[in-house]
């Protein structure tokens, strides 16, 4: 069996003595192949962790192991971890062509496998035709593709991209990100996207792990940290979320939406997250005041007023309601309680 790509036992740094570490005892496990999403607000360690891993920067404590090695103690140099970066901002040599780009980083294998493993790599990344131009004449998605074709033409054991798909327009975006991910599927790279899009870190990864002032707040799979957020932090940063306190007694609690139906047993004062797909109307709901709505084309998001809390809904039914109307709504299925 091969060994782990990465492994993160307890790392942290400090910048300033006085103030909190910046990356607060992480640890991390990536297995074969996988690809994993650090989520997170502005600030909350991501790319010092990314800088970390690359050996860029050095933790105060704790071990980093690539591919079965320790990389930490004693300090091995970036070119010799076998980790590859992708920055957003591409970092092409603009005087190079595509392939002595791809080239560049492969001075270290004998001369006689340069060129083939280049070629190669171009064409895992669709750029064969373009090997021969400038990288001024290709695209911002032919660009980070040349980006990947050269992180990854030394084979890393782990790819790092950190923010790469952020300079490309919105449709450009969505279609490089599922390029860059069926390259990395059929190359067996295993990776860590650094991004503060959330549905960039659902669609993309195996696993999402969610940072908040330098510690993993939640990891699992896209599905499970949306559907089972464990804190009210996960329930509204990953995706919209209605926070509700109630009083829980059993399978139930009560609410200004009346007793809603709990995913697990609690007793006393609770809070909930119930997503705004969640809520419906119901003629037997509670009422609520429209105070606005967004229009998204597939469905309407509501901002309902009820009581003093305000709540967002989406609807796709087919009647839309104007705002100052009052409406009845009800949750659908049952709310998780988050701490
Ligand atoms: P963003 O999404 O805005 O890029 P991030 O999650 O990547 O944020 P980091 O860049 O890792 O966050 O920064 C985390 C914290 O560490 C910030 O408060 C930042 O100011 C601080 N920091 C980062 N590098 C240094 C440094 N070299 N010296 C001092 N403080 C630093």
């Amino acid at each position: 069996m091969s060994p782990n790509p990465l492994v993160l036992e307890n790392v942290t740094r400090r910048f300033s003595p006085g103030l909190p570490p910046v990356i607060d005892g992480l640890s991390l496990t990536l297995q074969e192949g996988e690809l994993l999403t650090l989520l997170g607000p502005s600030g909350c360690g991501k790319t010092t962790a990314l800088r970390l891993i690359a050996g860029l920067d050095t933790p105060d404590e704790g071990r980093i192991h690539v591919a079965g090695r320790e990389v930490t103690r004693p300090f091995l140099p970036p070119e010799k971890r076998g980790v590859g970066l992708v920055f957003q901002d591409y970092a092409l040599f603009p005087h190079l062509n595509v392939l002595q780009n791809v080239l560049f980083g492969l001075k270290h294998l004998p001369r006689a496998q340069r060129l083939p493993r280049a070629q190669e790599t171009l064409a895992l990344v669709g750029l064969t035709v373009f090997e021969g131009r400038a990288p001024h004449q290709l695209s911002g998605g032919q660009q980070q593709r040349v980006a990947l074709a050269r992180a990854l033409a030394p084979r890393p054991a782990l790819l790092l991209l950190d923010e790469p798909f952020s300079n490309l327009d919105a449709q450009l975006r969505h279609a490089t990100r599922q390029d860059v991910r069926d390259i990395l599927r059929r190359s067996a790279t295993a990776a860590i996207l650094v991004t503060h899009d959330q549905e960039e870190a659902l669609a993309f990864s195996d696993r999402v792990a969610l940072m908040r002032g330098g510690k993993i707040e939640q990891i699992g799979p896209p599905a499970h940290v949306y559907g089972q957020p464990e804190t009210a932090f996960v329930a509204s940063f990953l995706g919209r979320s209605n926070l509700i306190s109630g009083t829980a007694q059993g399978q139930q609690a009560h609410t200004i939406l009346g007793q809603v139906s709990l995913q697990t047993p609690a007793h006393g004062p609770v809070m909930l997250s119930i997503r705004p797909e969640q809520l419906t109307f119901h003629p037997h709901g509670t009422p609520a005041r429209v105070k606005a709505r967004e229009f998204g084309g597939r469905d309407t998001l509501y901002h309902l007023q009820v009581q003093d809390q305000e709540l967002l809904m989406y609807s796709s039914h087919p009647q839309v309601h104007a705002e100052g109307e009052t409406v009845n709504i009800a949750v659908n299925g049952v709310a998780r309680t988050v701490r």
